[in-house]
């Protein structure tokens, strides 16, 4: 097994590929754009070690459709401040990337058969430009976001990576964005928040399955049970965590990166899937 890796390891086991990485990030809060933590730092190191991307695709927790999957053709997508309460200074943050319009109408094309409609009204929401930020913080890479379709069973975002996983060979990124474990009914303020039970017991067996690359376990309800239920009472945030797993291939290493939990119910348990 690969995973027991770290990012640390990550730079100097990328192996040159035409083929790019994968990623999925637990963004956690908002606050992490405008803190130094330890994500944000592990975010600014990614992109240090992440070849170069033409292009990143997005797929946010935070951009949910029904019946449909929505691709942002916008050719500047706005900044969207999709959150309440927060400090002024989070809601002055930009981020001015361009969008790419024809590979967006491709991506539409690509996944004709999974409903996919252009959308030019949506733009970078939280999910995305929180983690872009640290690791892009020139905002020079074109980037648009990929809507997930909160109406269809969990294995169709398996799906929908498979249908993707073709933008790797012309360097675009895919980049998912959510949590392995998301619940904000049992979060704890404040610092020293223990993790709850449930919380290392989904996150664990996430881990397990991804490296075993059981993707079929983690997209089954049924087997899942009424563990999935509380670290996700809504799915939303675990959706882009198969996106990315679909988009994968035996080909591939698995790195973990952060695994904290964070608030004692939201995983930070990142990773990167990446050529041999
Ligand atoms: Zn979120």
């Amino acid at each position: 097994m690969s995973a027991t890796r770290t990012l640390e390891d990550l730079k100097a086991t990328l192996s040159p590929s035409d083929r790019m990485p994968l990623v999925f990030l637990g963004h956690g809060s908002p606050m992490n754009a405008i803190e130094d933590t330890a994500y944000s730092r592990a975010w600014t190191t990614l992109g240090q070690t992440l070849p170069s991307p033409k292009a990143i695709l997005v797929v946010s927790a935070h951009w949910m459709t029904r019946g449909t999957t929505l691709v942002d053709v916008s050719a500047m997508p706005k900044t969207i401040h999709d959150f309440y309460g927060f400090p002024d200074a989070l809601f002055a943050q930009k981020y001015p990337a361009p969008g790419n319009p024809g590979l967006a109408r491709e991506v539409v094309s690509l996944l004709a058969s999974h409903h996919a409609e252009e959308d030019d009204t949506w733009g970078l929401d939280h999910g995305a430009w929180t983690v872009l930020k640290f690791l892009y913080p020139d905002a020079d890479v074109p980037v648009f976001q990929v809507s997930i379709d909160m109406s269809k069973d969990l294995d169709y975002q398996l799906e929908i990576g498979k249908a993707l996983s073709e933008l790797r060979n012309r360097g675009v990124l895919i980049l998912g964005s959510g949590n392995v474990v998301h619940n904000l009914r049992a979060v704890q303020w404040g610092a020293g928040a223990r993790p709850h039970d449930f919380a290392l017991e989904f996150d664990s067996l996430f881990a397990d399955k991804l490296d075993a690359r059981d993707f079929g376990a983690l997209a089954n309800r049924d087997g899942l049970g009424s563990l999935l239920d509380i670290a996700h009472p809504s799915v939303d945030h675990y959706l882009p965590a198969l996106t990315i797993a679909g988009a994968s291939d035996a080909g591939d290493d698995l790195t973990f990166m952060t695994d904290a939990i964070d608030l004692g119910s939201i995983s930070m348990r990142s990773y990167v899937f990446h050529a041999r």
